[in-house]
């Protein structure tokens, strides 16, 4: 892969040049060394540097700074965490409030680096609606969701209940049933912030080497066909990519996300549609959709992709006609206006989906590694978290951030939840994900009896039921 701006409408809208940094240039020593140049990779460098300047940080990268998740994603950056959940659920509920604070405050804490280290990413805190927009049953499970968000000790300033008059004010859908809107999430261009942060840690004075894929690692040390590097910490921030650094890839399991983006549209369009503010939308089906009109007035769009057999990672991502056409589908559902839209862009990624499907972030003293991941497509704003966490841990600090639920305190990579052995992860994977497609495709149907509709739903609820 040499021509990077194919990565994603993301990285073909760059002003830079991308060219490759230099690869790493020989065998050296370093105190922490990382692999990755992706979010998890560059804010534990970022964090790490700004507390501990002395550090020799050294980031090795197998492409370039933003080519794995990190430049390709649909630019949520929530402040919520995959399976926050049943991470908190056993706190009491001051430590729950805590928690939940600090995840909240997770876009705010991004808004202050990018600020002060001059990093432009079209950052924009509009929040995020979840819609019930394509059936009723939509509805139903998304104020029982609301119930069980307040349940946990969730305010109505956290999340609440838009009815169609009043989700019309932010977004115009074809078939509104009402929505949940929480105001912690912003919107980002997400190529600028990997970008961005590239050039600030290495401002910073960490050395980041492009082209340096690691081909073997160990505690204290890391293979590469240029040379070695000996460190007392190893960060492997691979995510999606687990599989290229044995053992880690028994416990991530690389799934893919789709996207599609329009060429920009007419301020009429937009007029009819809102989305002023730069808010996310779903349409909150089991397709895991995620949307967001970027600042040069595309609708971006995108929805769950695939696994494939052995963990293999997909590298073509020349979205097929089937899949373009889901996308075009599922938004043309919401703004029927759309449907005939020109489509410029379309691209995908491999994110890392942990077996527990929620996040850690861990730390081994005694082999020196600290890893974070397992965020499952919602990595954006929990990177940063696990940036902010790894540093701390690193440095031997015990704060607030080190105290959290999913942090694992001295415990090896081995600790972690394994995937089965395919071909039960493949067949298992692929049974959940038809259930979820067969629902959407019952429930998407106005002529599907009752029955039909309870029993689609039932059955991917059990399916989905074995991903907790
Ligand atoms: C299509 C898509 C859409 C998404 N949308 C959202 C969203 O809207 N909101 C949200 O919160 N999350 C989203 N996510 C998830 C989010 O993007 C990721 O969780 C996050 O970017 C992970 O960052 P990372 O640094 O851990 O991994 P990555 O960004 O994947 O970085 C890993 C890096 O490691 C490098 N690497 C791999 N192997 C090696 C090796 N052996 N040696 C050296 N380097 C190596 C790779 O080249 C890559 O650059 C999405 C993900 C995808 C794929």
């Amino acid at each position: 892969m040499t021509d990077w701006r194919n990565i994603s409408l993301w990285m073909d809208q760059l002003d830079e040049p991308l060219q490759p940094r230099p690869a790493l240039p020989a065998s050296l020593h370093a105190d922490v060394a990382i692999i990755g140049a992706g979010y998890s990779g560059l804010w534990t460098a970022y964090y790490l540097k700004r507390q501990a300047p002395h550090l020799r940080i050294v980031i090795l990268e197998a492409q370039i700074a933003g080519f794995g998740a990190s430049g390709r994603n649909g630019g949520w950056l929530m402040g919520a965490m995959l399976g926050e959940d049943r991470l908190l659920a056993g706190l009491s509920a001051e430590h729950r409030h805590a928690s939940s604070q600090l995840l909240h405050g997770i876009p705010d804490e991004v808004a202050s680096v990018l600020q002060r280290e001059a990093i432009d990413c079209d950052y924009r805190k509009g929040g995020v609606l979840y819609c019930a927009a394509r059936y009723p049953e939509q509805e139903r499970a998304q104020r029982a969701h609301l119930h069980s968000l307040y349940a946990a000790g969730h305010s109505e300033a956290d999340y609440r209940w838009l009815n169609p008059a009043e989700l019309s004010a932010q977004l115009r859908i074809a078939q509104a049933f009402g929505a949940i809107y929480s105001p912690h999430c912003a919107t980002i261009q997400p190529a600028r912030l990997v970008r961005g942060l590239a050039r600030c840690v290495e401002q910073l004075g960490v050395e980041l080497y492009e082209q340096s894929p690691v081909l073997d690692w160990q505690p204290g040390l890391l293979r590469c066909a240029q040379g070695e590097v000996r460190a007392d910490w190893i960060v492997p921030a691979v995510e999606g990519y687990a599989g290229s650094l044995p053992p880690l890839g028994r416990y991530q399991l690389p799934v893919q996300s789709l996207l599609v983006a329009t060429e920009p549209l007419p301020a009429e369009t937009w007029a009819q549609i809102g989305l002023q503010h730069g808010q996310a939308f779903s349409e909150s089906s089991r397709q895991v959709t995620y949307g967001q009109r970027t600042v040069d007035d595309r609708l971006v769009f995108g929805a769950r992709g695939g696994y494939r057999f052995g963990g293999q990672l997909r590298t073509d991502f020349n979205l097929n006609q089937g899949e373009i056409e889901l996308r075009r589908y599922l938004f043309g559902e919401l703004f029927p206006q759309l449907k005939e839209a020109r489509i410029s862009h379309t691209w995908g990624g491999n994110l890392g989906m942990h077996r527990r499907f929620h996040p850690h972030m861990l730390c081994d003293r005694r082999s020196g590694i600290a890893l974070t991941g397992g965020y499952g497509g919602e990595g954006v704003g929990a990177s940063n978290l696990g940036g902010r966490t790894l540093a701390d841990l690193i440095l031997g600090q015990d704060t607030e951030l080190t105290r959290q639920p999913w942090v694992m305190h001295d415990q090896s990579p081995s600790s972690l939840a394994a995937w089965p052995p395919e071909p039960c992860r493949w067949l298992g994977y692929n049974a959940i994900i038809r259930s979820f497609v067969h629902e959407d495709q019952v429930l998407a149907n106005p002529h599907s009896p009752p029955w039909r509709r309870h029993l689609a739903s039932r059955m991917a609820s059990f399916m989905e039921g074995f991903m907790r």
